[in-house]
């Protein structure tokens, strides 16, 4: 595959150095990508935006734009397998979740957006003003900015990439620099599939890379995926050069364990939902609620079943548990662990890296602690690493409190037989999305994103169509 950029149609190293991409699960270095300068992300901005009033682009009718989308979900499928491994190799998610969860949602996001190419609509609306008629369209809105993290690097620059491109705007892609290779490919495919030049183009490289596309000025849109720190810092130049923006941000969700749940279900859905890519999941449930008097038999049962996991190179087919992205993720990882003990939860299970022949790669434990309470550090802040905190409750009266006193608001969980209570539960909970007796799903046609510190906007769904559109009204005299 190539590791250059794509800008304008032609693959490019840029006008700066390179930098390198790593294997997590062994340290090794698979790549040397660009580090895309403010010159090169001005090539690609300009690109984008001449290719957004092109007639090869601009011109096209609806139904030719769904057709080339559903062309790059065909090629996204066929070359599947190749593009899991590829996830794998550069972010270390386990094939079973690149394989079997992030390539088959992006190309169904491919597909749920062809399909609404043809159906957005405006409306009319009968003005009290009389002989005149008044339609609503909806228009795309230019250059987007595609800024995406490390931790689901196909399936979260689709989210943005698949309605972008479907409501008729132009993009410029900065992947996360842990993780550039699958959107590289990905871009390599979309070539191929006849998207024109300038449409869709890349810009790796860090931070800075990711600045000088936020402060472009004929940037329209910024969508961003990643930090809320980092959020909170594009949002505020978003404001100052009045660009839309779109932000998802940290979690720390809850997960409401009721004393009448079942604890077996409950259990193995904790530890998918708690553990699932290691942990570097923004909706990962990391912090159990359960009953008191159930609370040493969820968290010995979660113990158990998060010691027995197989940690491994996700390219091995049995691996449970990848390692982590980043030797930064590793570190972050044990500084929580240790604030954990010293603030006195019990370590169950885990809290260390394993050595042999795991330990030149980014690898951690599973690790659950119990006994938490709610003031300790690793039930208030995001950890993104494989750490469960067990918090017993004494009153079902104090969940909705309890669950709400965080910064966060991205998702929650609920586990009850009483499907009365869990409803009334999932109204009171402050997130943008509760799931109630089951691990987290996703699916292109519901809403995503976070309240609070976790973001603004939605993604997915009709939410996405909004988000890269705008209304213009038009008026007509009938004289
Ligand atoms: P990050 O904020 O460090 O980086 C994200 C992206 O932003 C990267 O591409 C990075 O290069 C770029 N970037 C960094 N600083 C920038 C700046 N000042 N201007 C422009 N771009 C900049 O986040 P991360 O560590 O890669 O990702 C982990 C975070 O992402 C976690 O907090 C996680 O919860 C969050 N996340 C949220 C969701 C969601 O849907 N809400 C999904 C996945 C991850």
């Amino acid at each position: 595959m190539r590791t250059d950029m794509l800008i304008d149609g032609e693959w490019t190293t840029g006008s700066g150095t390179t930098f390198p991409t790593l294997n997590p699960a062994t340290g090794e270095v698979i790549a040397e990508v660009p580090e895309a300068t403010e010159t090169d992300v001005d090539t690609a901005v300009r690109a984008a935006a001449a290719a957004f009033t092109s007639p090869a682009w601009g011109g096209l009718l609806p139904a030719a734009r769904a057709r080339l989308l559903l062309r790059v979900a065909d090629l996204l499928e066929e070359h599947a397998d190749e593009m899991a491994r590829l996830e794998t190799l550069d972010q270390g998610q386990p094939l079973q979740v690149s394989a079997g969860f992030s390539v088959p949602n992006a190309v169904e996001h491919f597909r749920y957006y062809a399909g609404w190419v043809t159906k957005i609509t405006g409306v009319t609306a009968p003005l009290s003003i009389p002989d005149v008629d008044y339609r609503s369209v909806r228009e795309p809105l230019g250059v987007c900015g595609l800024i995406t993290p490390w931790n689901f690097p196909l399936m979260i620059l689709v989210w943005k990439l698949a309605p972008a491109l479907a409501t008729g705007n132009t993009v410029v892609i900065k992947p996360a620099e842990q993780t550039p290779l699958s959107a590289l490919r990905l871009a390599e495919l979309i070539e191929e599939a006849g998207v024109p030049a300038g449409v869709v183009n890349v810009v790796t490289g860090g931070p800075e890379t990711g600045r000088a596309l936020v402060r472009h000025p004929l940037v329209k849109k910024i969508s961003f995926t990643g930090s809320t720190g980092t959020g909170r810092e594009i949002g505020a130049e978003c404001g100052r050069t009045l660009k839309k923006v779109s932000l998802e941000l940290g979690g720390k969700a809850p997960s409401v364990i009721a004393a009448d749940a079942d604890i077996d279900a409950a259990v193995q859905g904790n530890l998918l939902g708690g553990l699932l890519n290691s942990g570097q999941v923004c909706a990962a449930y990391t912090r159990f609620y359960v009953d008191a008097g159930r609370h040493d038999e969820f968290a010995e049962k979660l113990a158990g079943a998060a010691g027995s996991l197989r940690l491994g190179d996700g390219l091995h087919p049995e691996t449970h548990l990848g390692p982590l992205v980043s030797a930064e993720q590793v570190a972050q990882t044990t500084r929580y662990v240790g604030l954990g003990r010293r603030e006195g939860a019990e370590l169950l299970t885990g809290g260390n890296r394993p050595d042999g022949e795991l330990a030149s790669g980014f690898f951690f434990e599973p690790t659950v602690f119990a006994g938490v309470r709610q003031d300790m550090r690793i039930a208030r802040e995001e950890i993104f690493g494989p750490v469960l905190a067990v918090l017993p409750y004494e009153d079902p009266e104090e969940l909705a409190g309890l669950a709400n006193d965080s910064a966060y608001g991205l998702a929650a969980a609920i586990w009850s037989r009483d499907i009365g209570t869990a409803n009334r539960l999932a109204r009171e909970i402050k997130a943008g999305t509760v799931w109630i007796n089951m691990m987290q799903g996703l699916d292109a046609a519901a809403a995503w994103g976070g309240m609070k510190s976790s973001g603004l906007g939605r993604e997915m769904g009709w939410a996405a169509i909004e988000a890269y559109t705008e209304i213009k009204s038009i008026w007509t005299s009938h004289n």
